[in-house]
């Protein structure tokens, strides 16, 4: 009577004799498992292309392609690398045994088999396989879970982006009284609605940013930049956020910088973001520093301090996290997603460069992060007011 396992498994014996197939055929089948056989290593490798098995009994000395070979061929191959070989070979041949767990083997066996050893390594050989199955299971559908909600979010985003835009242009309309006078109470209402508005464009933006991020489809279009323009964008976007809380900026580029490379609206983005951290960070009125210079041949490096609130020590770590806001009550009182330093990490990353911080609770805090430099230094093409100055608001 066939001593059976709970888990049949096909196996593939590889031996080009007859006898020896044949032999270790009974004794597999023998524990319920399906054999399927193969004369040499070349029709194993075209046997394993064309149907799965999920372990190979190897033999080494084989005509056309020996056992060597073969386990050269399976573990080059992604599709193939994965699968237990238990080699089977003589007992005198412990030297090319050796070779064979070099090349990738997962065990060996003497001939003639015994077959309280066979069953011991097959099933110990099937486990693993089986444990990596799962595990490759189990991250396809993680995939496939990450995949469908960036598709969701995404849809999401886009369908919401049009009704939020004509919410936008209606309160506009009603604030500039083009459809009749407001009163007092009316303006302060509709001027709510439009920064609510506001929030929620940014949120989408934010949203769309962070699944393009993690579905790859991201685009960048890198190229030689120039980073007093950008930061001139940049400054122009935050300047009544600055001019509400009677900040002082000031921006400060060396003359002879070269162009970073970098997408360019993505680069007034990063820059946009630290600064109106930076700004709603810092009570009123408070000293924000953009600064630059070249960290090395192939670097630059941009800087923006502020004397703001800080970072507390305990949630320095965690700031970078998808949606991570500091406990704090004063952080709390600004709006925000916790969506930017996240997106501003990856935008920085993702063109070759590094972010990080200097803060301490009170004292304020210095963002830092590095693009890479465009190859020779560009002759000044900034516009006069950005090089070589310091230009203060
Ligand atoms: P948001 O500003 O929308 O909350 P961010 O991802 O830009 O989200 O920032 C995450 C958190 O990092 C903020 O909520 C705040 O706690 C902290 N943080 C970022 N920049 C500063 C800063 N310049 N000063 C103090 N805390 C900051």
């Amino acid at each position: 009577m066939a001593d059976t396992v709970a888990q049949p498994a096909t196996i593939l014996v590889v031996d080009d004799v007859p006898t020896n197939r044949l032999v270790l055929e009974r004794q597999l089948v023998r524990l319920g498992h399906r054999v399927v056989l193969a004369e040499d290593g070349r029709e194993a490798i075209e046997l394993l292309r064309a149907q799965p098995v999920d372990l190979i009994m190897l033999d080494i000395m084989m005509p056309v392609m020996n056992g060597f070979e073969a386990l050269a061929v399976m573990k080059a191959d992604p599709a193939l690398r994965h699968l237990p070989v238990v080699v089977v070979s003589a007992l005198d041949d412990i030297a090319s045994i050796a070779r064979c767990v070099t090349l990738g083997a997962e065990d060996f066996l003497f001939k003639p088999v015994e077959r309280v050893l066979l069953e011991a390594r097959v099933e110990s050989c099937l486990e693993r396989k089986r444990l990596h199955d799962s595990e490759q299971a189990a991250y396809a559908a993680a995939e496939a879970a990450n995949r469908a909600k960036g598709a969701f979010v995404s849809m999401v985003s886009h369908e919401l982006k049009n009704p939020l835009t004509g919410i936008a242009g209606y309160t506009d309309m009603l604030l500039l009284e083009t459809v009749g006078p407001l009163n007092e109470l009316q303006g302060e209402c509709m001027r709510a609605v439009r920064n609510l508005a506001g929030l929620m464009k940014t949120l989408l933006a934010d949203l769309t940013d962070i699944s393009q991020i993690e579905s790859g489809h991201l685009h960048l279009a890198p190229a030689p930049t120039s980073l007093g323009v950008a930061v001139e964008a940049a400054c122009d976007s935050v300047r009544k956020l600055i001019a509400d809380k009677q900040h002082r900026l000031s921006v400060d580029l060396p003359a002879n910088l070269p162009h970073i490379v970098a997408d360019e609206v993505r680069l007034v983005q990063i820059l946009t973001n630290l600064l109106s951290n930076a700004i709603k960070y810092t009570s009123a009125p408070g000293t924000i520093t953009l600064s630059a210079r070249r960290a090395d041949a192939n670097l630059i490096q941009v800087a923006v301090r502020d004397s703001g609130i800080g970072i507390p020590a305990a949630e320095q770590g965690r700031i970078f996290e998808p949606f991570f806001r500091s406990s704090e009550a004063r952080i709390g009182a600004e709006p925000g997603t916790g969506l930017g330093l996240n997106i501003t990490r990856h935008l920085v990353k993702l063109q070759g460069g590094q972010i990080w911080f200097e803060s301490a609770s009170g004292e304020g805090t210095t963002f830092f992060f590095t693009l890479p430099a465009a190859g020779a230094a560009l002759p000044p093409a900034e516009p006069a007011t950005s090089l070589g100055t310091t230009f203060l608001w």
